[in-house]
């Protein structure tokens, strides 16, 4: 298993605070075509775009940075990763499988509400331990922690995630770079990314393009 795989990724950053408890390894696929109105990544829409990686080159990589940064988890996000099903169950079975997982715990993201979700990618639900599912619905206001959007649901499948994501968590946004663009983890509330683009201009700092005005 994984060898042959290929996952089209958007990117990898660590440490990410944003995505789930305690400090994280995140993994962003490319390639999604749910579309939800006012999605704050479109840039990781287009199939054609990111990276593709082969499986049996991302396992090592990624094994070594949870290691490096003593990461206690991998948030999974996107795109859409159940739209890369096959590749993603042969990832986390050989993450599994070498103990990179070990007292880790997986938490997905997908567009897809969690009855589509278990249809299409039950070997990857089997492999993850929380799950967020469904579109997001920018008039439905989220939690204020995980769930971006009312209508949004969490799935806790294993006792570790029955522990760690007990406590809800204060929701918090990241900002980095990659590859010379200003990147975001996190989850912003509706607005919020309009009303930073403002801030920054009134700073003097224009954006060329943002991913969210797609
Ligand atoms: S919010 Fe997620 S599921 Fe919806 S269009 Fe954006 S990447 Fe796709």
């Amino acid at each position: 298993m994984g060898v042959g795989h290929r996952l089209k990724i958007n990117r990898i950053a660590a440490p990410v605070t944003s995505l789930g408890p305690g400090r994280r390894l995140g993994l962003w696929v490319q390639g999604c075509t749910i579309g939800c109105a006012g999605c704050a990544s479109t840039d990781t829409w287009e199939a054609a775009g990111g990276v593709v990686r082969p499986v049996e080159q991302l396992v090592p990589e990624l094994a070594d940075r949870l290691d490096q940064h003593e990461l206690s988890g991998l948030t999974i996000s996107g795109g859409e990763p159940l739209q890369q099903a096959t590749s993603l169950t042969a990832l986390l079975t050989r993450m599994r499988r070498i103990g990179a997982l070990e007292s880790r715990d997986v938490l997905l993201f997908t567009g897809y509400a969690w009855s589509r979700a278990q249809r299409i990618g039950p070997r990857v639900l089997d492999l993850v331990d929380a799950v967020v599912s469904g579109p997001y619905v920018a008039s439905r206001p989220g939690d204020g922690n995980l769930l971006a959007s009312g209508n949004q649901e969490m799935t806790l499948l294993t006792d570790l995630a029955r522990t760690r994501f007990a406590r809800p968590d204060t929701r918090r946004i990241q900002v980095g770079q990659s590859s010379g663009n200003l990147v975001m983890a996190g989850l912003p509330d509706a607005g919020d990314l309009d009303r930073f683009r403002l801030l920054m201009a009134k700073r003097g700092i224009e954006f060329g393009s943002a991913s969210w005005e797609a």
